[in-house]
């Protein structure tokens, strides 16, 4: 027999009765698991979820949930088809014996795999103070027990919501509640919010769009203390430049931690800028070595990506969850010749204050940006990002009809700034700008975009070999 047709029948074997383990009953879990069946796959699997639920929706959360247009409850996620698993839900993977090809579960049970699909993707990094932090009415926002907590003290008719932290899913909390009509102050240890993500001259639109709506907004301000009343409510918070503000309802919205400490001495290369893997999905162990029956995908992956210079990319976006595990479940039941890369170009959408914001490419990479469409000053433009003389993102507010034009010339490295013209091209659009990001050493709310690459010029790691 050659090898070949005994690869063959290796893999004929696993999908007619392997047993495949996914780790993170979330939206790349499911996705995946749906993408196996539908390849064939006949084999039993097994969905292993820390939380109670089937997967749900987390974008409403931050969103209509807080609108009052949609109950936590209701955001199941809809089904391309049934999956046949054996649900573990309710438990969550406490360790990975990679040798024995094995998880164990936070019961004492242990599930044996063929092929193993880690989806644990990220949790909402808590208020540092854990006594503060258990204050009544001190939330943070990633599940939808949070979403039902948050929505019941909305309910309640607070008299004022602290938001902490302007990123993405602190500035759609604070659009919610002050489309609710509630006060709101947002403070922000950045120059502006989305500063992370989008850099300061986005940031100083998306601060405007704050004070327009209402929002207390205040910059250049850490939170250092949060105070309760005698019940154990949350009453107050002392912020760095010595002010206090009374409020019912806090909100930490600091950005998002990865789920890998049960992965720790597992042998597998996770830690908390994520689990390590290939183009392909496939995770590496510690030693940088690729391993062949572990799989990674969703937000707690960090993988190359050749548009990018190779940097290791971690990218928190709904869309890169279903791509990366549609590519890992196609992989993970092919041969190597017919696996294929992951090389989606990160698009990220989200709504604030009336406005629709989109993105595609690698916005933190960008150290130029110019306004190719509309203006800046009303809210309705395509602003592009340059790194080394190509175009390496694009940014659209309550403009995302030119958004697949511009991820064209991302994925074509096209010269930045483009050299054509465009429609309703502004003055502000003649010269490009520096785009202004933080030093990302300094942490801030959290990008939802992590570039993890090794620069040779960066100096900040040092790395020492093992000795044998
Ligand atoms: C409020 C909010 C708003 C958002 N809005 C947008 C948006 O507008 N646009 C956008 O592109 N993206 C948005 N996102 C991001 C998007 O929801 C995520 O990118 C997506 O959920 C990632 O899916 P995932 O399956 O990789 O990870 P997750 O959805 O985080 O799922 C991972 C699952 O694994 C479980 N788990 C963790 N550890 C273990 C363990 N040891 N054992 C078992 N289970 C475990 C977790 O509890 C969780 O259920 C938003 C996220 C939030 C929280």
């Amino acid at each position: 027999m050659t090898a070949q047709r005994s690869r063959d029948g290796a893999l004929e074997h696993l999908k007619r009765e392997g047993r495949i383990v996914v780790v993170g009953a979330s939206l790349a879990g499911l996705r995946a698991a749906e993408t196996m069946r539908e390849k064939g796959f006949a084999g039993s699997l097994t969905m292993i979820g820390d939380e109670p639920y089937e997967p749900y929706d987390r974008p409403p959360l931050s969103k209509q949930v807080l609108l009052g247009n949609a109950v936590a409850q209701h955001t199941a996620l809809p089904r391309r088809r049934a999956i046949d698993a054996d649900w573990r839900l309710g438990v969550p993977a406490t360790g990975l014996d990679m040798a024995a090809r094995r998880v164990r579960l936070g019961n004492g049970d242990e599930v044996e795999y063929d092929r193993l699909l880690i989806a644990t993707g990220v949790r909402a990094r808590p208020w540092p103070n854990e006594e503060e932090g258990a204050l009544q009415g001190v939330f943070v926002l990633r599940t939808r027990d949070d979403g039902e907590g948050l929505q019941r003290a909305l309910a309640a008719g607070p008299r004022r919501v602290l938001v902490i932290g302007a990123g993405f899913t602190g500035s759609e909390i604070a659009s919610a509640c002050r489309e609710r009509g509630f006060d709101v102050t947002v403070a922000e240890r950045g120059s502006a919010p989305l500063v992370g993500a989008l850099g300061g001259v986005i940031g100083e639109v998306a601060a405007e769009m704050h004070r327009e709506n209402g929002v207390d907004l205040r910059t250049g301000v850490m939170v250092t203390r949060l105070e309760g009343d005698p019940a154990g409510r949350v009453r107050a918070a002392h912020l760095s430049d010595g002010s206090t503000i009374e409020a019912d309802v806090v909100v930490v919205s600091l950005g998002a931690q990865r789920n890998t400490e049960w992965l720790t001495g597992s042998g597998l290369g996770a830690g908390p800028r994520g689990i390590a893997c290939d183009a392909g999905c496939r995770a590496f162990d510690i030693r940088g070595i690729v391993t062949d029956d572990i799989y990674v995908a969703g937000d707690v992956a960090r993988s190359p990506h050749a548009l990018f210079g190779y940097q290791f990319l971690s990218l928190e976006h709904w869309g890169n969850a279903v791509a990366q595990a549609d590519t890992a479940a196609h992989n993970m039941l092919s041969e190597s010749a017919d696996r294929r890369p992951h090389l989606w170009v990160p698009a990220f959408w989200s709504s604030q204050f009336g406005v629709n914001i989109k993105s595609v490419g690698v916005p933190p990479m960008g150290t130029e940006l110019l306004v190719m469409q509309g203006s800046l000053t009303e809210r309705r433009f395509v602003a592009v990002y340059g790194y080394q003389g190509r175009v390496i993102a694009a940014v659209t507010f309550d403009n995302c009809r030119w958004l697949p034009f511009y991820e064209h010339q991302i994925e074509t490295t096209a010269p930045f700034p483009p050299p054509f013209t465009t429609v309703d091209r502004r003055p502000e659009g003649n010269k490009p700008v520096p785009a202004d990001f933080p030093d990302p050493s300094i942490p801030s709310h959290g990008p939802t975009i992590t570039l993890s690459g090794y620069s040779p010029a960066d100096r900040k790691m040092t790395f020492t070999p093992a000795r044998h």
